[in-house]
């Protein structure tokens, strides 16, 4: 089959090489707009059901995307400079680092890329059998005619995706009060030397403090004043691998039909959810498997292979989607909680996408005493240590420095998409 996907994200890579992994035979060209090693944004978090996902799908570049990731395993969260503890962990990957493995692990497999090539429309792709797009969430592919019933709604608070050189160990949020309103961070490490640092604030904050003016140095200095004891006098950092971050305000993208002769929806372009439940990428990953896997079992007929794939992510998503939904909502809502101390915020925070059952909630204020936190993180490293060694992780996999794969190998056994997790809504942080 004659593959164009539109887009060199994560979602169109793993598409590529999952597409190919399953018939060699597929001729698969990958285009992006920017030059190779480009991206915006920092650090992604993930979860172990990823890393299961991606074992069982192609171990060579799962084993690298460990490789290049760092654990963290405490989450905090400070109001007014008390700090709450939350127990839990995550995995960060530097979204350059991501892109960087996934590149060169499509090119290993057969998959051409072709970069700084900006897709205007389609017109020179009519041979091709299957169009993707996944050109993110403002996918120009999806705007040719209305073909996917898109709708797009704009969340409220203005936030800045940024870096810096202050090494956090855990996740942090940290809110604090200005005379103009609440601003917050949701911080964490994403790669050697460098962690990830997001503020957000309310539209009133913004305005108030004048970091509606152009994003750059000014806001950059602003903000690392106001979080200067949290960066320890270290510098925010606005440029990733391409262009300055600029303050935002969340997209959310749903579409009524995924697919449209010959051309689907993946990832970002199909649906977006708020990055306060971290897992935009991820869904973009098990969408690339979805769709990978229905062609394989449906090679027969396209439009079968297609209404297959949107039967297994289209609809789980609105459940994604409505929780990340609430969980939006709750952080444009802040001040309403921020008259409580930091337990009881933290806790407010945990259930921002539904209520806690009441053993949760004892469990949280457990884990505010230091010989708790230290029992559950001894539980959690023993039940990752199971996790790990289920999907055949080696057992040294923490080294920050990304390891080149052997070329071409494919997976001994076909994953089947019933085996993937279900998409479902995690929470960052909380
Ligand atoms: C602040 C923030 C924090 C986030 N944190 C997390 C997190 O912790 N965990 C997580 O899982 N997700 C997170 N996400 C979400 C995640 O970044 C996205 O969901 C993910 O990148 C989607 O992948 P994608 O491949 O669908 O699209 P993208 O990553 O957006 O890739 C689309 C690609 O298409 C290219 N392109 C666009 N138009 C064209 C064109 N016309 N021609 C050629 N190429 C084109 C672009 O250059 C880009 O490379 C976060 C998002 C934000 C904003």
């Amino acid at each position: 089959m004659r593959i164009v996907v539109i887009g060199g994200g994560p979602g169109a890579l793993y598409f590529a090489i999952s597409a190919k992994l399953r018939d060699a035979g597929h001729d698969i060209t990958v285009i992006e707009r920017d030059p190779p090693g480009a991206t915006y944004g920092w650090g992604v978090v993930y979860w172990d059901d990823l890393l299961d996902a991606l074992y069982s799908n192609d171990a060579e570049s799962a084993r690298e995307l460990r490789a290049a990731s760092v654990l963290w395993q405490q989450q905090e969260v400070r109001l007014r400079g008390e700090t709450a503890f939350y127990a839990g962990y995550g995995y960060s990957v530097e979204r350059a680092a991501l892109l960087e493995i996934l590149g060169r692990r499509a090119a290993d497999v057969g998959v051409r890329v072709r970069y700084q090539e900006e897709v205007h429309d389609l017109s020179g792709f009519r041979d091709a059998d299957l169009v993707v797009a996944a050109d993110g969430a403002g996918s120009r592919v999806r705007q040719q005619g209305e073909h996917f019933g898109t709708t797009l709604s704009t969340g409220a608070n203005p936030y800045i995706w940024l870096g810096t050189d202050k090494v956090f160990s855990k996740f942090l949020f940290d809110f604090r009060e200005t005379p103009a309103g609440w601003v917050w961070c949701h911080a964490y490490p994403s790669t050697s030397g460098i962690s990830t640092f997001i503020v957000e604030c309310q539209e009133r904050t913004w305005n108030g403090l004048g970091l509606d003016g152009p994003a750059g140095d000014a806001s950059t200095s602003a903000l690392e004043e106001i979080f200067s004891d949290v960066l320890g006098g270290r510098r925010l950092i606005s440029e990733s691998r391409g262009r300055p971050a600029r303050w935002l305000r969340f997209t959310e993208v749903v579409n009524d039909r995924w697919h449209h002769d010959g051309v689907v929806l993946l990832g970002d372009a199909a649906h977006t959810t708020h990055f306060t439940i971290g897992s935009g990428t991820r869904l973009a990953i098990l969408d690339a498997i979805a769709l990978a896997q229905s062609l394989y079992e449906r090679g027969d007929s396209l439009p079968r292979a297609l209404d297959l794939y949107e039967k297994r992510r289209r609809r789980p998503m609105m459940r994604t989607q409505a929780a990340a939904r609430s969980s939006m909502a709750w952080f444009e809502r802040v001040d309403l909680y921020t008259d409580r101390d930091s337990v009881a915020f933290a806790a407010a925070m945990a259930a921002r996408q539904g209520s806690l059952p009441p053993w949760r909630h004892q469990l949280h204020l457990l884990e505010q005493l230091a010989p708790a936190r230290a029992a559950h993180r001894c539980y959690e490293t023993g039940h990752r240590f199971f996790l790990a060694r289920r999907r055949g992780e080696p057992l040294r996999s923490t080294s920050f420095a990304p390891r080149r794969a052997p070329a071409g190998t494919v997976p001994a056994a076909r994953p089947r998409t019933e085996d993937l997790p279900a998409p479902q809504a995690r929470s960052v942080a909380v």
